[in-house]
């Protein structure tokens, strides 16, 4: 079994080519509206423009780049037929990001399938794809990095040393700025230096995420690829906060969970048909409710106005509250459910292409970069980076 990812070069940009020819060969860089590039073509790239440059510094430097604004919904609808295409040849794929997906192949021609999905991709949206396949996530997101853009890097056990051996310990997926410059500080620069470190040495000088990466690296698979068929009994999301007594500060933590608990299960294509949720006081009792649904959903809005109506049965004012959670059972998948009498079908299948964009932006650029307006007071009381929700995009590999 070989892990493939698949990546679109310049995805956003390549979007707006596919769409309208006359732009192909001239550097158009999207972002206008966001004040900084999000993507580029190879053109501007090559004029010197890269992500997170503003666009007054590219009009001013560039007055030949082409800008325009970003229109995510098109995007969106690039990224489904995207993961139409690759599922013609695999019914195991992971919809990770709006430009990215995983994918799972059988070894038997697996180098062979992975070209033809490469060559289907871009002959039907007018792109291209860099593509990696490899035996474990890690190794096959550094794969389609490698030759950037239209690349394909097909890695297996007797060639991972060799390919780690050149690459930058920093470079790995889920080695950021902090823990390379770390990892440099103790002697290792490259990920095959990385990797012939003993397990012991990474578990006494890295975090725990690292011997997963660690273990990745070396070929051996930790991280599962997410298939919409990997179905689980129920997801919940709880949180502690300094305690309050303040209803709205409350509520605002429920839809805090709420939210999160709904990226969840849009994530794996859930949805819950009962929802339970409960007030922790000062003193460690419980409060708890219970909402059965008509129709099965995964949309926060739907769930947080049945919370709200029932949540004066558990609030008391006066009373100190320190940790909400709730929890999503009864889930099913998305598909079973087609039709119904009353409409609601239809509006959660509207809410569903909006949340699916929702979803791939975070991916992209990072958690919480869209997000509920009832959940800002408690994100806000967190001091969770409030502009990283305007202005700091590039939280991922996004190339
Ligand atoms: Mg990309």
């Amino acid at each position: 079994m070989a892990i493939l990812h698949i990546d679109g070069d310049g995805f956003f940009a390549s979007c707006e080519i596919s769409l309208n020819p006359k732009l192909k060969g001239k550097p158009v860089v999207t972002g206008q509206e966001r004040g900084i590039a999000t993507a580029m073509s190879p053109e501007a790239k090559a004029l010197g423009i890269h992500r997170g440059m503003p666009i007054f510094e590219i009009k001013k430097l560039f007055p030949t780049a082409v800008i325009v604004n970003s229109n995510y919904h098109t995007y969106g609808m690039f990224a489904t037929r995207m993961y139409d295409i690759v599922r013609r040849f695999t019914e195991r794929v992971e919809e990770y990001s709006i430009d990215e997906c995983f994918a799972i192949l059988e070894d038997k021609d697996r180098e062979h399938t992975a070209r033809l999905i490469k060559t289907t991709l871009g002959r039907e949206l007018g792109m291209t794809f860099s593509v990696g396949v490899a035996p474990t996530k890690v190794l096959a997101k550094v794969a389609s990095k490698w030759n950037k853009p239209d690349g394909f890097t097909i890695l297996d056990n007797s060639s991972i040393h060799d390919f780690l051996k050149n690459l930058a310990v920093g470079k790995v997926w889920g080695i950021g700025p902090q823990t390379s410059h770390h990892l440099h500080s103790l002697g290792v620069v490259t990920a095959l230096d990385f990797i012939e470190r003993p397990e012991r040495w990474i578990r006494e000088n890295l975090s725990s995420p690292m011997l997963e990466t660690w273990y990745e690296l070396k070929g051996t698979p930790v991280y599962k690829v997410h298939e919409s068929d990997d179905i689980q009994k129920s997801i919940q999301k709880t949180r502690t906060f300094p305690h309050t007594s303040e209803k709205k500060i409350i509520l605002s933590e429920l839809s805090h969970n709420v939210e999160g608990a709904c990226i969840h299960a849009r994530r794996d294509k859930l949805e819950t048909k009962r929802i339970y949720y409960f007030l922790k006081t000062q003193e460690f009792r419980y409060k708890r409710c219970e909402i059965p649904l008509d129709v099965p959903t995964n949309d926060p809005m739907t769930i947080l106005s049945l919370v709200q109506s029932t949540f004066d049965t558990l609030y008391k004012s006066g009373v100190e509250y320190r940790a909400t959670g709730v929890t999503l059972s009864e889930l099913r998948p998305t598909s079973l459910n087609q039709t119904d009498l009353f409409g609601e079908v239809v509006k959660n299948l509207k809410l569903k292409k909006i949340f699916d964009v929702v979803d791939k932006i975070d991916r992209k650029f990072g958690t919480g970069t869209v997000s509920l307006a009832s959940s800002l007071t408690s994100v806000g009381r967190r001091h969770l980076h409030p502009t990283r929700r305007l202005n700091l995009p590039f939280m991922g590999e996004v190339v």
